[in-house]
């Protein structure tokens, strides 16, 4: 149990914090006053600390729809002067990206801070996406923190930077950062600083006019000459040790590189590691100074080679005959996160020490693979049963129905027993893909499902494209009322949000018809008959169909009103024929010593699996 606030933690004191918790601290510390994002692992408990810890203090901390609109809500508030972070995952970027590449142009007034989480490995993401080229995509100035310490510093210099360049800055991490714990030594804070005014400039502010947009790009250039002095005075970029055998490296790879050298201290010590905490632009002046007096150099990073074609180009450029190794020459892996024992086996490549094959500790944590279930008493299993119940009474064959997916833990579904959706890609493709997929030519019905906070971020204009174009579809909306994969975060459903806010309830149903729909149903997935004969019907009817399955979140739920029902196997009736197991595939239902059972633990009383069991062998017992 902490005993601490970690926002409100007086100066100078060593506390422990995860890295997210220390970018929240950073928030604190660089008088960051308006702080909003989308919620996506492994970046949303940035602003969830905010609203954990953050009672009292004078700052707006709010989920928004999407990250493209949570950006313009930040960069709003930059241009009137005030502080401000947005917050997102690597794939958030790409849907912020058309106001990022533009924001470059028109720049801030008010310190503005992107933070982008990239997730190697990938852990929760559906792609290994290195966001590092979107600094030099956009052009704006990139920094990359490699323990919780440097998470919170760079915040406050992230800040510090964008208000003396005029331009956000990017602050890119990766999930080994974002959660990991480590010691903090907090720094003085600052009162949030809010609007401070604003004067109408349209070269600057209008991207309309192309000769201002000229000049506005020559202004960008310029700015970014002036990024290389600016962060060596607030101390980034560092050379840690001598020597001429060179490992350039940044971020989290840094720990790595300096975990393998203490561990085996190389004979000789005649080891120098170059870290970069600038990414973009890339710290021409430092890196020269360091590579000097190299005879090799090993990029260390995780994901693309994108220092080492810096460092590449740099050499190049200078004439500098020097081997570089690591990716493109095969030294280190362009896929996964890397480890310290990856990083060992390279090291000891290049400077010759003995390495341990494997990591004996490591070893004995080995665990089976299993693919991941819904939850006990999730709604959106009963969701998947009635959609496949219902294609079965509308006369088809579960193979004749391509079911598509969003991103969100109904994707879950495409495990057994359920082998739901055919394909899942990113927020709000699925009514999209599906219309595509429908005016290919194909004869049959086409399902989209999709949750309510997915809806909400990106299915609106897929929606509106289906009925403007009246394309024949079944889109169910699997309405949890929250955001739940992330952490449970507010959706624009919510009255009141997670800082206390009162906020105006947006209903989907209003949406879903405000925007033409005719045949629309709300039901309750706990009802799989009511759902399954909906289903059915819908798949019948021409246009464009909306059914919206509402139902808690179960953990929610659980939360909130306890266990009500609970159930237990009749050993002596149960024949073992797994049916409740192989329909529902609840977690909660177990098989041990050829026995089926209940686990009181894990079960919150749904009762679907009752429904399964061809020989009534489970049953209720009285909630204790
Ligand atoms: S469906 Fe009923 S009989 Fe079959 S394994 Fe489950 S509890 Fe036992
Ligand atoms: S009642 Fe059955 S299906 Fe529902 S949570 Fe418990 S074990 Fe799982």
């Amino acid at each position: 149990m902490r005993n601490y606030n970690p926002l409100k933690a007086p100066e100078g004191v060593r506390i422990a914090l995860m890295g997210n918790e220390a970018i929240a601290r950073g928030v604190v510390e660089s008088g960051t006053y308006v702080v909003t994002g989308y919620p996506g692992t492994p970046s949303s408990e940035i602003i969830m600390t905010l609203h954990e810890y953050g009672s009292g203090l004078d700052i707006y901390a709010e989920w928004a729809v999407n990250e493209r609109v949570a950006f313009e809500i930040a960069l709003g508030a930059s241009l009137g002067g005030a502080r401000s972070l947005v917050t997102m995952k690597g794939p958030g970027l790409n849907v912020a990206s058309d106001p990022a590449l533009s924001a470059a142009y028109s720049g801030v007034n008010g310190g503005m801070t992107i933070l982008v989480a990239d997730d190697p490995g990938p852990m929760t993401t559906q792609t290994e996406q290195d966001s590092r080229w979107y600094a030099k995509l956009s052009k704006l100035p990139m920094v990359s923190p490699s323990s919780p310490q440097e998470a919170k510093d760079f915040m406050v210099v992230s800040q510090r930077l964008s208000e003396a360049l005029q331009l956000p800055v990017i602050l890119r991490t990766t999930t080994r950062v974002n959660h990991t714990v480590g010691e903090v030594i907090t720094g003085g804070t600052e009162l949030p600083r809010g609007f401070q005014g604003f004067r109408a400039d349209p070269p600057r502010y209008v991207r309309a006019g192309m000769s201002w947009n000229l000049e506005r790009h020559k202004w960008l250039n310029n700015q970014l000459r002036l990024v290389e002095g600016l962060v060596k005075q607030y101390g980034l970029n560092r050379v840690v040790e001598g020597g001429n055998k060179c490992i350039v490296t940044e971020g989290v790879s840094y720990n790595y590189v300096m975990e393998v050298l203490s561990r085996y201290r190389p004979t000789g010590n005649n080891v120098k590691v170059i870290k970069v905490d600038l990414l973009w632009p890339i710290p021409r002046e430092f890196l020269l100074n360091s590579l000097s007096d190299c005879e090799e150099v090993l990029v260390v990073e995780e994901l693309d080679p994108y220092l080492e074609e810096s460092v590449k180009a740099l050499l190049n450029e200078q004439k500098i005959r020097v081997n570089v190794y690591g990716k493109s020459n095969g030294f280190l892996p362009l896929e996964g996160e890397l480890s310290a024992l990856l990083v060992a086996k390279t090291l000891s490549k290049l400077l010759g020490f003995g390495v341990l094959s494997a990591e004996p500790r490591l070893k004995s944590l080995e665990v089976p693979s299993r693919p991941p279930p819904m939850c006990p008493g999730c709604p959106h299993r009963n969701s998947y049963i009635a959609i496949l119940f219902g294609i079965a009474k509308a006369g088809y064959r579960r193979e004749d129905i391509p079911i598509f997916g969003d991103i969100g833990c109904y994707a879950l579904s495409v495990n057994p027993p359920l082998n739901a959706i055919w394909v899942e890609h990113s927020m709000g493709a699925s009514i999209s893909m599906a219309i595509g997929f429908k005016i290919s030519g194909y004869n049959r019905p086409v399902i989209a499902t999709i949750g309510d906070s997915t809806f909400f971020h990106a299915g609106l204009q897929p929606l509106i494209e289906a009925v403007n174009k009246r394309v024949d579809l079944l889109v169910v909306v699997l309405d949890n009322s929250v955001v739940a994969m992330t952490g449970h975060q507010s959706t624009p459903a919510w009255e009141t949000t997670e800082s206390g806010r009162n906020v105006k309830p947006v209903d989907i149903v209003e949406i879903v018809r405000s925007v033409g729909v005719e045949n629309l149903a709300v039901v309750d997935p706990f009802n799989l008959d009511e759902m399954t004969t909906k289903v059915s019907e819908f798949l019948k009817k021409p246009g464009v169909n909306v059914l919206i399955a509402r139902a808690p979140c179960a953990i929610l739920k659980v939360r909130r009103e306890g266990v009500k029902r609970r159930y237990k196997v009749l050993s002596d009736k149960c024949t073992k024929c797994l049916a409740c197991v192989r329909v529902t595939g609840c977690p909660a239902l177990y098989v041990s010593d050829e026995k089926v059972a209940v686990s009181t633990e894990d079960c919150v009383g749904c009762g679907l699996c009752v429904r399964y069991c061809p020989y009534k062998a489970i049953v209720e017992v009285e909630a204790t």
